[in-house]
């Protein structure tokens, strides 16, 4: 009986997988036709502020996808199956047209806009032709390189290697400002960090959220806090979400916040309302 049941527990465990597969196959192709059109692909954009004082200081690109039939997918789903299917070089592509678009609508409609960053896969990274890539969509804009800005986590910063140095240099050479993004995740040594051309650290929110309710975290804030600043980088506190956390920050060297406190993700006029054609009072 055991045995039986043993045999129908495998058997539902292998229904499931097959429509686990199915589903995973059918929301790749409905990505790949997506990312051929564009259509329902829009970038959202979150501030970074200065940590005293509030100040606009850059945004972060995030990617958002709808899907008429999927609905919104959230890219904690699509991003990794862009990566496993090497979608995300196109999506990549696409992401960095639209946000250089959006700079330059926003300097014609008379806003200085700030440095927006954009998060770069490993197999963007990686991609021989991505500087030139840059140059190009920024020429073809008409826009000043410091106004871009990449985030690469620390397990894309391993690839170590000559070509990802030339490109890390390649990418600091025009923007200036290139960040390691979800920093303290990874596995990176910090003997391996001061060799790369990097400038901006972004600490993971994981070490944010436990502020004021595990030692642990705040040891680590401090210890990274106070690396960065001995390795001349800027420190960003990503998803600071409320005050508490806001106010343990200030003990810490700490630059810039990210987080829904400050600012949730928003589409481009919502972004322009709130944050560039912002009066001040
Ligand atoms: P990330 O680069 O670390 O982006 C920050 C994520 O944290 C975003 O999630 C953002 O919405 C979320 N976040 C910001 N503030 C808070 C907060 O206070 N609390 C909480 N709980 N979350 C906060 P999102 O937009 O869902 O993106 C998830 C990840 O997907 C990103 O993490 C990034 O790795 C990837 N991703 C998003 N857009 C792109 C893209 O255009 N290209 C690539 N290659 N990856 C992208
Ligand atoms: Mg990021
Ligand atoms: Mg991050
Ligand atoms: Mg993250």
């Amino acid at each position: 009986r055991a045995k039986q049941q043993g045999r129908n527990t495998y058997r539902l465990y292998q229904a499931e997988m097959h429509v686990q597969h199915h589903q995973q196959l059918a929301l790749e192709t409905a990505l790949r036709n997506t990312v051929e059109s564009g259509v329902g692909l829009e970038m959202h954009y979150q501030p970074l502020v200065e940590h005293d004082g509030g100040g606009l200081h850059s945004a972060e690109a995030l990617l958002r996808w709808t899907h008429p039939e999927f609905g919104v997918v959230p890219p904690s789903e699509f991003i990794p199956l862009a990566e496993r299917s090497g979608l995300i070089v196109p999506l990549g592509d696409w992401v960095l047209a639209r946000v250089c678009r959006q700079l330059a609508d926003w300097r014609r409609a008379g806003l200085s806009p700030v440095p927006v960053a954009i998060n770069l896969a490993a197999q963007q990274f990686m991609q021989p032709g991505l500087v030139e890539g840059v140059r190009t969509q920024l020429a073809a804009h008409d826009l000043p390189g410091h106004l871009l800005g990449f985030e690469l986590t620390e397990s894309t910063l391993m690839e170590r290697g000559e070509q990802a140095l030339e490109t890390l240099e390649g990418l600091g050479a025009i923007s200036g400002h290139v960040a390691i993004d979800d920093f303290g995740t990874g596995y990176s040594s910090l003997s391996y960090l001061h060799e790369l051309p990097v400038s901006i650290l972004k600490i993971d929110r994981s070490f944010i959220q436990g502020l004021g309710e595990t030692r642990r975290s705040g040891a680590i804030v401090a210890g990274v806090g106070g690396m960065a600043r001995e390795l001349g980088l800027s420190v960003v506190a990503e998803g600071v979400e409320t005050e508490a956390q806001r106010l343990a920050l200030a003990r810490f060297d700490i630059d810039l916040i990210q987080g829904y406190l400050t600012g949730h993700p928003v589409d481009a006029a919502g972004f322009e309302r709130r944050w560039l054609r912002r009066k001040t009072p």
